[in-house]
């Protein structure tokens, strides 16, 4: 697969558009940042918190134990100087060393942490995978992580109105934009109509994704969510959703990393090569399919958009992806056991509808869990 010859997305990339020269446009309409500044997001929080009524808390913080939420917590503790509420959702379907992370953390930085459950995920994923392998699409692994997404969404805003705190802090970054996923959907990223006529035709060619009641509940619920938007949102009961990382402050990679590590003790997940979307079971599926239909998944997405900030050259990033998207075959099928369901079978499931279907996989085949997968 020929790669953009200023970052590392292949041409399949969903919805890229490659010139002559082989730049894909993403590259090529890339602006630096202009970040506002610390001063700026110190003094629009303390006019956000000015009318809190909560006296004990300045805010929340979305806290998943994953790299950016770890950052963000001891970056709001010891850069703004903030009193925050570690609040962590658990969606039943937590690696172990999330977990860890997460209670450890909050002691390291004395910070009081809440822990909220909720089953949505866990009520929805044993439909949502095997409703996916009918008809096995990179579009529809979206489905997924349905119930995952509406429950942080849900119980943060739970919390923050229980307590009459009218702040969240969200760890999102400007380098995990992955395009490709709504692209696969729908080439129109503003068009709702255009949206919901694209999941209606994959819909069509597999009506089990919505023959459940409380997935089609979780995707019509998601969709809402996600519209409405969790970036520097402010929604009717005065709460704001903040992510100081998107304009304010600039998102370092190899800061945040050494900071975890050094300042926290934060450990990445031991079953995977990387510090990135290792905090969720489901995820590591998801990315892993990702993968091995396309080629590329939110990895490469991931370190396009380092390459294109500066951070990282596009040697770094072609030498780290290969070996920061393996997943062991040993990982595959705890995460399956997990959720309850037979990895041999579902594989066999997957090659069957493959075949049926006449679906050309593009992932590599070195990868160790691909090959037993595909029986290379
Ligand atoms: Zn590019």
């Amino acid at each position: 697969m020929k790669l953009c010859n200023k970052c590392i997305l292949p041409e399949n990339y969903s919805g890229l558009i490659m010139d002559d020269n082989g730049t894909c446009n993403l590259c090529k309409q890339n602006t630096k940042i202009d970040y506002w500044g610390q001063d700026a997001l110190k003094k629009d929080i303390s006019e956000i918190i000015k009318k809190n009524k909560n006296k004990e808390y300045d805010c929340i913080v979305s806290f998943s134990g994953g790299r950016d939420s770890s950052y963000l917590l001891w970056y709001a503790i010891e850069k703004l100087k903030l009193k925050p509420l570690a609040v962590f959702i658990d969606s039943g379907l937590i690696p172990k060393q999330t977990i860890d992370n997460v209670k450890k953390i909050s002691e390291k930085l004395g910070v009081q942490l809440v822990i909220k459950k909720h089953d949505f995920l866990l009520k929805s994923i044993d439909h949502s995978l095997k409703s996916w392998v009918k008809y096995p699409e990179a579009a529809t692994l979206t489905n997924l992580c349905n119930g995952c997404r509406y429950g942080i969404g849900k119980l943060i805003n739970d919390e923050a109105i229980k307590r009459k705190i009218n702040l969240v802090l969200a760890g999102g970054t400007p380098f995990e934009k992955g395009f490709f996923k709504k692209n696969l959907i729908s080439n129109n990223q503003n068009s709702h109509i255009s949206f919901f006529v694209g999941y209606a035709k994959l819909v069509l060619k597999n009506p089990l994704l919505i023959l459940s009641y409380h997935n089609l509940k979780m995707q019509v619920l998601e969709y809402f969510t996600m519209k409405s938007g969790y970036v520097n949102s402010q929604d009717k009961k005065n709460l704001t959703i903040l992510s100081p990382f998107y304009k304010y402050v600039k998102w370092d990679e190899r800061l945040v990393n050494d900071t975890i590590e050094n300042a926290l003790n934060w450990k990445s997940n031991p079953e995977l090569n990387s510090t990135y979307r290792g905090d969720c079971v489901v995820g590591i599926i998801r990315q892993f399919l990702y993968n091995l239909m396309l080629g590329y998944n939110d990895k490469d997405d991931h370190l396009s958009w380092l390459i294109r900030d500066g951070q990282i050259s596009r040697e770094d990033a072609l030498q780290r992806v290969e070996n920061e998207k393996k997943v062991g075959i040993d990982t595959l099928k705890y995460t399956f056991s997990e959720i309850g369901i037979d990895y041999d079978s579902y594989v066999e499931e997957f090659k069957k509808n493959i075949k049926k279907h006449k679906i050309k996989l593009l992932g590599d085949d070195k990868f160790t869990a691909q090959c037993l997968f595909l029986d290379c």
